[in-house]
């Protein structure tokens, strides 16, 4: 087998080797039971305690208090983005916070249900920049306000909540979801598609706290609606097992790394040594305002297209991958999720270095 490169891919990405090696060690017999877990009902008693192992490593991870619930759903972030407005917009109006193309995506989605105040914009900026907090023109009587507390595009990050009141505060996390401690109390609902930070694809992971559910209408898809799935703890109709299999082994591999809050300080020396390499010299040039900066998703250009095509071609050649920006901003992206160990960081930086003498 050749050796693995590094893997710098935004999503999906990453996981912990460790977790990798022990889905395959127990493939064949989940928990030595001779059957896989590919193969087994969603209601046999071994498929439940990982779906109560994953909810109990959530709330231990997160801190979630009593009244909150985690349930796992499939259709990715992007069925959130019609989910919550179908289960909490109906025909009024929501504050949605426009930091980029996910938080876009978001309200557009929304807008299918009712009316969207955008409370904010970064586009006037290519995204480059989070909203102060005070610029942000809430309004006391919407149903909810989203953000996208990681836009995994233009590789900013959200720093401090907006303080909503009694409107309760909706974030995708899909982007940065356990890589540094929150408050969940701040938030009435969180979501997050597994396949950057928890997981692979094909589970979404959704924290919702519990008297939200009255609010939740009986017309409509019953799938499609948080409170079956809450009541069912996920397992109204058969849910991605395998995903969430792995979801949980994440999760007790995060628990190693001493929680968010080791998980966070790992994270933040990941992301101070890239940044210092960008900031070094202007041979690299960092996109995203500096206080606003993702530790998850680095994003930085090189002086032309054409240099940026031959750190690309090196780099694969060095043993990086992922490293180009999304196709609709272009530029480089380092996506440093959880898994991705500091050695790699390291290793990064010397190649960027390296690069920049023998171009510059
Ligand atoms: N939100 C954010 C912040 C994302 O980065 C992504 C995917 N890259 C999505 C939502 C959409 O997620 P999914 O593909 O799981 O629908």
């Amino acid at each position: 087998m050749p050796e693995r490169p590094y893997n710098l891919n935004p999503g999906p990405a990453i996981l912990p080797l460790e977790v990798m090696e022990q889905a395959q060690k127990e493939l064949l017999s989940f928990r030595g039971k001779g059957l896989s877990i590919l193969e087994i009902s969603h209601r046999s008693k071994d498929y439940e305690a990982v779906n109560l192992e994953a909810q109990q490593d959530l709330k231990d991870l997160f801190g979630l208090p009593a009244g909150y619930k985690a349930i796992f759903l499939g259709g990715g972030a992007s069925l959130q983005f019609g989910m919550i407005p179908m289960n909490f917009l109906a025909g009024g109006a929501a504050d949605y916070v426009n930091t980029g193309e996910w938080a876009k995506k978001a309200i557009k989605e929304a807008k299918r249900f009712g009316t969207v105040n955008v409370a904010g914009s970064a586009e006037d900026k290519n995204f480059s920049y989070i909203p102060a907090l005070p610029s942000l023109k809430l309004s006391p009587s919407a149903k909810y306000v989203h953000i996208t507390t990681n836009e995994t595009i233009s590789g900013t990050r959200w720093n401090a909540f907006p303080d909503t009141g009694a409107v309760p505060l909706f974030a995708d996390m899909s982007s940065e979801i356990g890589s540094r401690v929150i408050d969940p109390k701040r938030f009435a609902l969180i979501y997050a598609g597994a396949q950057k930070n928890l997981g692979p694809a094909g589970v979404t992971l959704v924290i919702i706290r519990e008297d939200l559910l009255s609010k939740c209408p009986d017309n409509i898809v019953t799938v499609l609606n948080y409170k079956t799935q809450v009541e069912k703890d996920s397992l109204y109709n058969t849910p991605p097992v395998f995903a969430i299999y792995i979801l949980g082994l994440v999760l007790k591999w995060l628990k190693k790394q001493g929680g968010l809050k080791g998980i966070e300080a790992i994270n933040n020396e990941k992301a101070r040594l890239l940044y210092e390499v960008i900031d070094a010299t202007g041979f690299y040039r960092g996109t995203a305002a500096r206080a606003d900066r993702s530790t998850m998703n680095v994003t930085f250009r090189l002086k032309t297209e054409e240099l940026e095509a031959k750190f690309l071609e090196e780099s694969k050649k060095a043993g990086f991958v992922g490293l180009k920006g999304h196709r609709s901003v272009g530029g480089c992206r380092a996506s440093i999720y959880n898994a991705f160990p500091l050695t790699g960081v390291k290793d990064l930086v010397a190649f960027m270095k390296k690069f920049e003498s023998a171009n510059s």
